[in-house]
């Protein structure tokens, strides 16, 4: 018989019992005992009142309270509640998982609990403790009904005190979702909610048995994972990464993005909550920096690079307010594909900081749009730009200028008024400028991106998908984007004459074919050899080529050396 609704003559429980009856009213948490050796439980009289269990007191806990568990808490609850060896190894039972109550829905729970040992057998032969209610709107994330971040405080310093009890180490993960505050701005605050959910439940579903994932703030969550190691860490990751990389559907709109990951190990990196929340948040930061979409394990040498980042962040600032110092544009010839003659330029932009020290584009640009520092700076790109292109026009009359665009400056209204002023005032034709823009940038708004181009388009100057190839649905872009030049990555390029790589050449050549029949013409990036190109020009039929076969940026005057002083364009 397994209900029972008195206590065996004798039990310790008895005693319990009726201190529970007592404390009962005091408080609104649950209590309960369990005899281990008798498998028998005593709950308060609230517990059965609010969830299915027989009576305040009975038999077998796996019957009765186990299955009433969320399932996706189930193996951490098993983990949480081994029993300890001895009572040295007792640490304790923390762990908050979600419980069903009579209503049947789930509500989450934080149940702690201590072992009673026996002196002379060393056994223990009673677990007590109490259950307390996680007040929804003080606990858990009411948008995706994840733990919060005290939640996760809590739970890494749970993690902190088993790794002083029996040294086992373990990291903690901070995930961020790429460029989220571009799905905000493009669709709209729900829009972005959805978003959040949806990602809260891809993450949690592909995280290992028993590991809880926690909801931060704004766009980023995070887990604490014991006894791993970064091969595993790098295992969760993959597997998040993996479950992002398709599109998914939210509101009847395609929605893709990736997920960017600080890791920090412990107690390598720290034993302390606060220093290691701090060390993950700046490998996160760092994984953004890297180019989004990676995992960034911290470590002494990271920490040190984003300190840099830091003061990078000043050392622009102080750039610009002294009026873009230290900024420069090179150039690199972009070079027509059957005549193999330059028929324009890329202006790249270049930044010396006050050390003296050339930083790469890579590192520098995504603070400026971070700060938003690009809009000013977009203007003197593209005020330098027009300048060059003029005084280009005397010696090679039809040449255009590439301007890469910042999708931060797309979104700044000013920004057209300030290119048909510029235009005007450096009487430069419109058709002399093109406008290069990242896909992997643009969302998916394609009707606000394409107003946007058709008012550039308009005027005359024509718009360039950069790096065609590196988004989530390259083709989705083609068939939605008004554009004049698909610039296909180097990617493609880079194994393109490979002899078993028959597929990334039919695929460079199908994409060709697909932007002449709809008028667009194709740059190809990155060519490096005479081999690479002769493919790209006879098989693929690309337009224009770029790349360091026909040379690297530089700056204008040894630009103009090299190319306007009778020198030939081919790099023989
Ligand atoms: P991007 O627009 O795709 O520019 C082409 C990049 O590829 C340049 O790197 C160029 O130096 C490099 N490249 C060109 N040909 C070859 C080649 O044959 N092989 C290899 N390995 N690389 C080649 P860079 O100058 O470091 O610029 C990096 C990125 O920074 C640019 O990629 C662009 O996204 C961004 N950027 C540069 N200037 C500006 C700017 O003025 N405004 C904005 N918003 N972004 C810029
Ligand atoms: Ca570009
Ligand atoms: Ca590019």
């Amino acid at each position: 018989m397994n209900k029972r609704t008195n206590i065996p003559q004798g039990s310790i429980l008895r005693r319990i019992s009726l201190f529970f009856k007592m404390i009962q009213r005091t408080t609104d948490d649950y209590y309960f005992a369990t005899d281990i050796d008798e498998n028998l439980i005593t709950v308060s009289a609230n517990m059965v009142n609010d969830f299915e269990v027989p009576s305040e007191c009975f038999y077998d806990m796996d019957r009765y309270w186990t299955p009433l568990i969320h399932p996706d808490d189930l193996d951490g609850f098993y983990e949480s509640m081994k029993i300890p060896e001895s009572r040295k190894a007792n640490i304790g039972h923390d762990y908050e998982y979600r419980v069903k109550n009579r209503k049947g829905d789930y509500v989450w729970v934080r149940c702690r609990g201590q072992y009673a040992f026996d002196t002379r057998t060393d056994k223990p032969f009673l677990f007590l403790g109490c259950i307390k209610k996680l007040a929804q709107r003080n606990h858990a994330d009411e948008l995706t009904g994840l733990l919060n971040k005290y939640q996760f405080e809590h739970a890494v310093k749970v993690a902190l005190n088993r790794y002083r009890v029996d040294g086992t180490g373990g990291a903690l993960m901070v995930l961020g979702i790429d460029n989220f505050k571009i799905v905000n701005e493009t669709y709209n605050r729900h829009y972005g909610d959805e978003v959040l959910k949806l990602a809260a439940k891809m993450i949690s579903d592909v995280l290992p048995a028993g590991v809880m994932l926690y909801k931060m703030d704004g766009d980023e969550f995070a887990l604490v994972i014991q006894d791993v190691d970064t091969e595993k860490v790098e295992d969760i990751y993959g597997s998040i990464q993996k479950s992002f990389a398709r599109p998914h559907n939210i509101d009847g709109k395609q929605f893709f993005c990736t997920v960017s990951c600080g890791t920090v190990l412990f107690p390598q990196a720290g034993k302390d909550y606060l220093v290691l929340h701090k060390h993950a948040e700046a490998a996160l930061d760092l994984a953004k920096k890297d180019g989004k979409n990676k995992n960034c394990i911290f470590s002494k040498e990271n920490y040190n690079r984003w300190i840099r980042s830091l003061s990078m962040r000043d050392d622009l600032r102080v750039s610009i307010e002294r009026g873009c110092e230290g900024f420069s544009l090179f150039y690199q010839p972009q070079v027509s594909a059957k005549e193999n003659r330059i028929i324009g330029a890329e202006a790249l932009l270049r930044w010396r900081n006050p050390k003296g020290r050339m930083v790469s584009p890579m590192e520098f640009i995504r603070i400026l749009e971070e700060t938003k520092m690009i809009i000013p700076v977009g203007h003197w790109i593209f005020e330098t730009a027009v300048k060059q292109c003029k005084e280009w026009q005397e010696i090679n009359p039809d040449m255009s200028i590439s301007i890469n665009l910042s999708y931060e400056q797309i979104k700044d209204a000013s920004f057209k008024d300030f290119v048909v002023d510029c235009l005007k005032r450096y009487e430069i034709a419109p058709e002399q400028i093109v406008l290069e823009l990242t896909e992997s940038t643009i969302v998916s708004d394609w009707s606000n991106i394409n107003r946007q181009f058709d008012d550039f388009r308009k005027l005359g100057i024509r718009i360039a998908m950069d790096d065609f190839g590196t988004g989530y649905s390259s083709l989705a872009y083609l068939k939605n984007l008004s554009c004049d030049i698909v610039k296909i990555d180097r990617a493609f390029v880079t194994h393109i004459t490979e002899k078993d790589n028959a597929f990334d050449r039919r695929l460079v050549g199908v994409t060709v074919d697909l932007c002449h029949s709809v008028n667009i013409k194709c740059c190809i990036e990155g060519v490096e050899t005479e081999e690479e190109y002769a493919l790209l020009r006879d098989i693929c039929h690309a337009d224009c080529i770029q790349g360091y076969l026909f040379g690297r940026p530089e700056s204008p005057e040894n630009f103009e050396l090299k190319y306007f002083k009778g020198e030939s364009t081919s790099a023989e």
